[in-house]
């Protein structure tokens, strides 16, 4: 799944699976929405069978519906602190009028994929998923979530969401896998791209809601134990709006050197410079996903080459809130050449930003391979060895999509670390460029763009 791993917190992780107090819920004298399902065990249906029992599919219509743009400011507008229950249900409110088109696009679009790849098992489970959510979802379309009790429960349905899509990426990994002969990787990449996108804003629109469920809980809820929230008043929801890339940087750091000294005994060092103080808003969980991957690539490439006694060096530099700062890094805006592969995307408004640069002295990318390493599925590692560089290795991919944790404790071998990165990246306007000085090493460019300024 896209959150790395529940190892790192920076303080309140989103990332663990969420529960909600049952007994607030379970004693709740609200009744059940009208024709919930929310509860109902898993009986899934059988893929292209309709979303609700009376046999009415409501997925074309819903995937007709516009999808709304997500953006950073939206999220934290229903959080700021103090949050009053209206603005919780506001905010839920607003959840429900995005999450069921949201999911109807995706199911949509996995109709639309091969009959015989949507009939795999592992690509039919997803799209079973996709079914039960909105399943969940449409019984509260058409009602206002006007009290507490309300919410206890809609929230109790998007943490079932987030908990049912949680493996999504190695499952869907496997069935492309096994389909490669049926769709042509173009095609595979064009949907995955698409999907692993959308994916993320969806998750984080559910997840926000937990969390500020979860940061209001004390004020609405007394039983509920107290949550982490007043020792982070920087957090709203799940943004952090004073995030401070230098420490997740040593924290994935030492997440990525202990799976090092795991695969080869070894622990690559690194070092942060430029501006390290740097703090900017974002969401911890993706800047977390795409540290740990940029990093695992260098330290892999470094340890590979012999170079473990050369630090990593990452600089970190704030960038002033204009549309100049993407011109000062002069870097090509899209291009797969030999030497750079990547984009970084144009700013589209004001908000400040860092740019992080990892440097690492791994041998740098053959130009050969270089075209590739943005594809889904692409990648040089295998647990063997033995593969032809650049030719990928389906075994690797197999024991990873076969693991089922996306290959969280590996350092190589699922080929999602950079198309997925510069998906997080490029969510928020940000993006990635790669620099491969072949023989000598590698410069990566992480660009993110923040919120603006938050009031
Ligand atoms: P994976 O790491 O699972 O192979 P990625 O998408 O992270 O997948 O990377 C794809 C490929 O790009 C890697 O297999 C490797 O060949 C190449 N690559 C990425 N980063 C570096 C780097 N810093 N140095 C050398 N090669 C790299
Ligand atoms: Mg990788």
């Amino acid at each position: 799944p896209p959150w790395p791993r529940q190892r790192q917190s920076h303080g309140h992780s989103q990332t663990a699976s969420y529960s909600i107090d049952s007994s607030s819920s379970s004693s709740s004298s609200s009744p059940p929405p009208p024709h919930s399902h929310a509860k109902h065990s898993p009986s899934r249906t059988r893929h292209h069978n309709a979303s609700r029992a009376d046999g009415h599919d409501d997925v074309p219509y819903l995937a007709k519906q516009p999808l709304h743009p997500l953006s950073l400011a939206d999220l934290v507008k229903h959080g700021r602190p103090p949050l009053s229950a209206e603005a919780l249900l506001a905010s839920a409110r607003f959840t429900l009028s995005l999450l069921p088109i949201r999911l109807a696009h995706r199911i949509q679009a996995l109709r639309n994929l091969p009959y015989i790849v949507v009939s795999n098992p592992n690509i039919s489970k997803i799209y079973n998923n996709y079914q039960h959510s909105l399943s969940t979802l449409l019984p509260w379309q058409g009602r206002t979530i006007s009290n507490l009790e309300d919410e206890i429960r809609f929230t109790e349905v998007l943490a079932e969401l987030v908990q049912t899509h949680t493996d999504t990426i190695p499952i869907l990994a496997r069935g492309f896998l096994d389909c490669r002969k049926y769709i042509s990787a173009a095609e595979v990449t064009r949907f995955l791209d698409e999907h692993l996108r959308a994916r993320i804003g969806t998750r984080l629109v559910a997840e926000q809601h937990i969390a500020l469920h979860f940061s209001s809980t004390p004020h609405f809820d007394p039983g509920a134990s107290p949550t982490p929230c007043p020792e982070h008043p920087s957090y709203i929801g799940v943004i952090d709006t004073a995030l401070r890339p230098a420490t997740t940087i040593d924290s994935c750091g030492g997440y990525v050197a202990d799976i090092c000294e795991l695969n080869y005994g070894v622990r690559p060092r690194w070092i942060i410079d430029g501006s390290p103080d740097t703090t900017f808003a974002f969401v911890p969980m993706h800047l977390e996903y795409i540290v740990t991957e940029l990093l695992k690539n260098a330290f892999r490439a470094t340890v590979e080459n012999g170079m473990n006694r050369e630090p990593i060096v990452i600089t970190i530099a704030p960038e002033p809130a204009t549309d100049a700062a993407a011109a000062h890094l002069n870097l090509p805006a899209e291009s797969h050449g030999a030497f750079s592969a990547g984009a970084i995307a144009p700013l589209d408004d004001n908000a400040p930003g860092v740019t992080i640069r990892i440097r690492d002295r791994g041998g740098g990318i053959n130009p050969s391979v270089l075209p590739h390493i943005w594809g889904y599925s692409f990648t040089t590692f295998s647990d063997a060895d033995d593969d032809v560089p650049g030719a990928g290795s389906d075994d690797a991919l197999h024991a990873i999509a076969n693991s089922g944790n996306n290959g969280a404790s590996t350092i190589a071998g699922l080929g999602y670390g950079l198309p997925l990165s510069r998906a997080y990246a490029e969510y928020f306007g940000g993006g990635i460029a790669v620099q491969s000085l072949y023989g000598w090493g590698t410069d990566v460019y992480l660009r993110l763009k923040g919120v603006g300024r938050i009031e």
